[in-house]
């Protein structure tokens, strides 16, 4: 009776794997997409963050997720609530502005950072946080240095011109701002290759939507851009293709060959741009600028906290600049020459004219736009640098006790990768450090590790030395780490141990066409196959209860008598 039961279960399980994955594979195009790019010259970097790799090359766009591959957050990952009610000693003020932070001076003439003063939004309330020990300020690149402003530190000329008392000259305050631009270009293409077809076609959101709440995967884990390259504009040729790279020029550790462009090609543009066919999909394939030789600058436009700082970016101001993003801009036309080669169908919107630098420049002029990735307004380094710092290399405020930053602010130069994961390895090590400096004596650490990251951080911000910083220290870190198993995207509360991370990521790092049926099963998240087994369980013994049941109202059949009968026939009279 139970296997009966279960085979048409079993089936239909079977059947469903197979469905989904076809399903997967029909609307997988990163492949294509990738294909394009290999062959215009780019070769794949396997692991994007491994120090072993070149640092050009193209990849699977990567983000963060959880253990069981869902996508997360700082949020989520760091303010878990049994973090928060385990922790009375924690507060969260939400719908609060900081407003100043206060500060006494020593007979010695020393500054100490005292407390914050806060503001609720509505202006009802006001108060003042003192700290014993430290005071740490995390309000981004923008907000940060318009909040020392606010507060009295930064350029005397600035301050005085807004009338603001002098509590420190810190000519460095809001200088140095820079950040990553891009420029987009647009395509129609298939619109089953597009993320526009969940606008169009209700079928297709229902079933991402199914695929993402049933099994974390599909186009809601799509980051906007499938596959990014990343490029060195000097050996890329007037068609857009890169020339073969020396072996100097592969070497990771040389900050010359720290990539200064990036191209993301995206499954998903603006529909509304003039001459988009919204009967078709829309694809993106932008050019970005990576490291950025141009730098703007954050002032106070009000003495109001709550009035936007004037950011003054001065974009591609750096003659270099524009040399990167035109190498990009020609590389992204390669990408598409390339598809339209291969018979795939894709028809330019709004493209540049790239048969010259004057023509591109008209184009990035037109189209400039930025990717959020503001950095280095209070950067890291000596005060007397040519560029002068706010911070020393533990991120506190030059001549200034008792105050720390930890945001992009600090970044020295805007990094050849997306900011995101850095500014959660910089906050991770000021939490450390402010440990360190609390207890001397209780806390060990990595003294190796530790002098690396400065060297690092100091001389080139790459993503490559980020990590193999983050491998070292995942050792000695237990709680809320940023841990990499050859890739810095997992954002975990705890640190996995080697052997679930091998086997977790050597099945989830396959295709999804190629895995076999137990791999699938093996990738799948560990709740989803409970709550397969119980179900298949259920319908089991559920199965068997029905047919008791049917076998004792239903007559059994004709040519069949009951058990009892027969075995009372058979007997032999005693
Ligand atoms: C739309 C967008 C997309 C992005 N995409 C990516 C990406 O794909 N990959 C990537 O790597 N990076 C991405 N970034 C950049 C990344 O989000 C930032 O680099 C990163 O969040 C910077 O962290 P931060 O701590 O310096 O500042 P923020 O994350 O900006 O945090 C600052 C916080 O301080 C608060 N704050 C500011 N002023 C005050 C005040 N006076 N009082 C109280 N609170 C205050 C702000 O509300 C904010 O919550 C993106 C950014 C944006 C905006």
């Amino acid at each position: 009776m139970v296997p009966l039961c279960l085979a048409p279960e079993t089936f239909i399980l079977i059947a469903w794997q197979v469905l989904w994955k076809y399903a997967l594979s029909k609307v997988t195009t990163m492949n294509v997409r990738g294909d394009a790019v290999r062959k215009i010259g780019f070769r794949d970097i396997i692991d994007m963050h491994s120090p072993f790799e070149p640092s050009t090359g193209f990849n699977k766009m990567q983000y963060t997720v959880d253990s069981t591959g869902r996508r997360h957050s700082a949020f989520r990952a760091y303010l878990p609530a049994e973090v928060v009610r385990g922790r009375p000693n924690l507060h969260v003020c939400i719908n609060v502005v900081a407003t100043k932070v206060e500060f006494s001076e020593g007979s010695d003439g020393t500054i100490s950072a005292e407390g914050v003063e806060l503001e609720s939004l509505d202006r009802s309330l006001k108060r003042i946080i003192t700290a014993r020990r430290e005071i740490v300020l995390s309000c981004g690149a923008l907000r940060t240095p318009q909040l020392l402003l606010l507060s009295g530190i930064g350029p005397i000329s600035h301050l005085r011109e807004k009338g603001i008392r002098v509590v420190r000259d810190t000519p460095g305050v809001g200088q140095h701002l820079q950040d990553h631009v891009i420029i987009q270009t647009t395509y129609n293409c298939p619109l089953s290759d597009s993320l526009y077809a969940m606008v169009k076609q209700p079928t297709t959101f229902l079933r991402e939507t199914y695929n993402y709440l049933r099994h974390g995967a599909g186009w809601f884990l799509c980051t906007l851009a499938e596959v990014e390259i990343f490029g060195l504009s000097s050996v890329i040729n007037s068609d857009g293709n890169p020339a073969m790279l020396s072996e100097e020029q592969r070497n990771p550790y040389n900050p010359a060959n720290l990539p200064d462009f990036c191209v993301l090609v995206a499954p998903i543009g603006d529909p509304s741009i003039p001459g988009v066919d919204t009967t078709k999909g829309v694809l993106s394939i932008n050019a970005g600028l990576m490291l950025s030789k141009s730098f703007g600058n954050v002032r106070l436009r009000s003495t109001d906290p709550r009035v936007e700082p004037l950011c003054d970016m001065q974009y591609l101001t750096a003659p270099e600049d524009r040399a990167a993003l035109r190498a990009a801009l020609r590389v992204t036309n390669a990408i598409a020459r390339q598809l339209r080669e291969e018979g795939y169908e894709i028809d330019p919107v709004r493209v540049p004219d790239v048969s010259s630098d004057a023509a591109i420049d008209e184009y990035i002029d037109k189209y400039i736009d930025t990717m959020y990735h503001y950095t280095s307004t209070c950067r890291m380094a000596p005060e007397d640098d040519v560029r002068p710092g706010v911070v020393d290399d533990e991120l506190r405020v030059h001549g200034i006790r008792k105050l720390r930053v930890a945001d992009g602010s600090v970044i020295p130069n805007v990094p050849a990768a997306h900011p995101q994961a850095l500014v959660y390895a910089l906050a991770e090590k000021c939490a450390d450090m402010m440990r360190m400096s609390a207890e001397p004596t209780g806390w060990t650490c990595d003294g190796d590790a530790q002098s690396r990251f400065y060297a690092m951080i100091n001389a080139s911000l790459s993503r490559f030395n980020l990590l193999r910083w983050t491998n070292e220290r995942a050792r000695y870190v237990t709680q809320h780490a940023v841990v990499s198993s050859g890739a810095m995207q997992t954002t975990q509360l705890r640190v996995m141990s080697e052997q679930q991370n091998k086997q977790y990521s050597s099945v989830r790092s396959k295709p999804v066409g190629q895995r076999t049926l137990g791999e699938s099963w093996v990738a799948l998240p560990a709740r989803t196959r409970i709550q397969i087994s119980l179900a298949v369980t259920g319908i089991a013994l559920a199965g068997i209860y029905l047919s008791d049941q049917l076998e004792r109202v239903l007559p059994p059949p004709a040519d069949k008598k009951p058990l009892s009968e027969g075995a009372a026939k058979d007997v032999p009279p005693p």
